[in-house]
């Protein structure tokens, strides 16, 4: 038997996390517990975050939106600013496990998780997310490709814990895509993924792109080389085709037992190859 805390305002969280260093905070669970039924994780007492208010729901600040930590997926997918602004961040949430998994699980559960595989990341990269993180002593923001520095790894010191997620809202990207590979077509965790924001002139120019692709490193992989080589060209798929193949250079995936590396390559290319048959977005 362990302790489980349930702080009900942020306040309440600081002095828990303070007196608890070695606590697990429990958001929906869903990585919490498998880690523990394996017993890779053994923490003294749990911090549930279920009646912590302050850290759900979606905000509009001026030109920002903030996404609390303990939002779930299915909030994340189906709430109007996310559709309306952020529709590669709601595809990301939209296909993110099972619909259980949805309703349980968090979007600061996934990034702090911070799986190469975790399906709302390449979306947050490529909209230039900053996470914000609280403690007793203070309140601060940090890039979350900052964030993230490795598989499983985060910048969080002891006492913090990420209350949230902050978004520039964008003026209308033209090509709002995400899309991930698994070994089934639903609720399996990607061999590959990409997100892709792209402005493409009436002409079919692009003008500019933003690409991250999930499950080919040890974190998100973003490469200025291959959106260099789209800007400034008519997308076609010879453009892509072409791009693709500094895709494949870009990317550094490892053998596991969803997938070899020589295939996640493969995959990570062609999924922007096939961008102009997918087209823009159909959220
Ligand atoms: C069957 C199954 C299928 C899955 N499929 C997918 C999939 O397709 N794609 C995918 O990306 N993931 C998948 N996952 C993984 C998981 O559901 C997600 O990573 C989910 O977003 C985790 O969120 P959570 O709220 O459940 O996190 P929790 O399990 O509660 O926590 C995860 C980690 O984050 C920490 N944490 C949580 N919230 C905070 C916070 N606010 N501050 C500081 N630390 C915090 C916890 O201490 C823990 O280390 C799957 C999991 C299962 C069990």
């Amino acid at each position: 038997m362990r302790n489980v805390f349930l702080p009900r305002d942020p306040e309440e969280l600081w002095a828990i996390l303070q007196k608890e260093p070695d606590a697990a905070i429990y958001a929906g669970g869903t990585d919490v517990l498998v880690m523990m039924r394996s017993r890779r994780l053994n923490p003294p007492c749990l911090i549930c975050l279920e009646r912590l208010e302050a850290l759900k729901g979606i905000r509009e600040h001026g030109e920002e939106v903030f996404i609390g930590a303990a939002t779930t997926h299915s909030r994340v997918a189906a709430h109007q600013l996310i559709r309306q602004h952020f529709p590669v961040l709601a595809k990301g949430a939209s296909v993110l496990g099972s619909a259980p998994i949805r309703h349980m699980g968090t979007i600061g559960g996934n990034i702090v998780t911070a799986s190469p595989a975790g399906d709302t990341l390449p979306a947050l990269y490529v909209l230039e997310a900053e996470v914000e993180i609280g403690s007793a002593n203070q309140t601060r923001r940090v890039p979350l490709n900052e964030f993230i520095t490795g598989p499983g790894t985060v910048g969080l010191a002891q006492g913090e814990a990420l209350t949230g997620v902050w978004l520039k809202k964008t003026s209308g990207w033209s090509v709002s895509h995400y899309e991930k590979v698994g070994r089934r077509k639903a609720q399996a965790c990607a061999v590959a993924s990409m997100a892709a924001l792209l402005n493409v002139s009436e002409a079919g120019m692009v003008e500019d792109a933003r690409l991250a692709w999930g499950s080919v490193g040890p974190t998100v992989v973003t490469s200025r080389a291959v959106e260099t080589a789209l800007i400034g060209e008519q997308l076609t798929s010879a453009t892509l085709k072409s791009a693709a193949r500094l895709v494949e250079e870009a990317v550094s995936p490892i053998d596991d037992v969803r997938a070899s590396a020589e295939y996640r390559r493969v995959v990570a290319g062609a999924l922007l190859s096939r961008l102009s048959l997918e087209g823009k977005s159909r959220l």
